[in-house]
């Protein structure tokens, strides 16, 4: 086995109350993102999945929640919770992407969706403008969108919810990130564009060869494409292992009534 490229280790986390009083949101949490695969990170609302996604961007100082000192995150081997700098824009900008539940809320309502493909192009992968302008027509169709040319022109608020998804996924793989990391980035879609993102998703990672931490409420989704589970609650991690250990052979009492609730 080679060495994962994210790996997790005892990561806990606390936010303060204005009485001073602490509540622990992680509780030593553990586990590695291999590469080339996809991890699914499933729990129910307020398990705590988000609040690892943010763990891993980096983005916790800005949020109130604290990090314990015994938590490690590494990235290649590099530790992520010590870099600071052009270190850190590296990898928010080009390592790791990210894509979110609401795609409007990552997109400028005042610019068309072909510049801001563009300027993520210029700014993260230092191409010329003219470059980047023919790389974002490249992007969109590969990420399927219908005339893409057209596409490129649109506001955000002109295109469907399932538009802008793809729209924030041409963004997202727009520099070759290493890790994807997806959190629900299907909930606020309809069933059959639900089921398109997914296979979208699906395949461009085998594509690319990226790692994708993909995060859901829903079990249920994600034994078609996922490698690995990890499954959340409260907090802590019930149990993890592969797709095929975790559904025809779930260990935990949790992770039973998971499966039996899917429809
Ligand atoms: P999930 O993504 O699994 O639905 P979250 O990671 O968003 O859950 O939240 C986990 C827990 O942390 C929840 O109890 C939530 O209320 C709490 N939490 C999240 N962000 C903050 C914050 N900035 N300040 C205080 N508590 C927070
Ligand atoms: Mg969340």
């Amino acid at each position: 086995m080679s060495a994962p490229l994210l790996s997790i280790r005892n990561l806990s986390l606390s936010f303060g109350s204005k009485q001073g009083e602490r509540t622990q949101v992680l509780k030593n949490i553990s586990f590695d993102i291999p590469r080339h695969r996809t991890v699914a990170l499933v729990g129910e609302s307020g398990s705590g999945k988000s609040v690892t996604s943010m763990a891993i961007m980096q983005l916790l100082p800005t949020s109130g929640l604290e990090i314990d000192p015994q938590s490690k995150i590494e990235f290649e081997g590099r530790s992520l919770l010590d870099m600071r700098g052009r270190e850190l824009r590296q990898l928010r900008g080009k390592d790791i992407a990210m894509i979110f539940q609401e795609p409007m809320s990552s997109l400028n309502p005042v610019f068309s969706v072909g510049e801001q493909i563009a300027e993520t192009l210029m700014l993260h992968a230092k191409l010329g403008r003219r470059e980047a302008g023919k790389r974002v027509i490249e992007l969109l169709t590969e990420v399927g969108l219908p005339d893409p040319e057209k596409k490129a022109k649109s506001y955000p608020h002109e295109l469907s919810g399932g538009q802008q998804q793809r729209v924030m996924i041409a963004m997202a793989i727009a520099c070759e990130p290493k890790l994807l990391i997806a959190d629900e980035p299907t909930t606020a879609l309809d069933v059959t564009i639900q089921k398109q993102i997914l296979q979208l998703i699906a395949d461009l990672q085998k594509k690319h060869g990226m790692s994708v931490l993909f995060i859901t409420h829903d079990l249920g989704l994600v034994g078609e494409f996922a490698h690995d589970v990890v499954v959340m609650r409260d907090g802590e991690i019930r149990e993890a292992g592969t797709v095929e250990q975790i559904f025809d052979s779930p260990k935990d009492s949790y992770t039973k009534a998971l499966l039996a609730c899917r429809p």
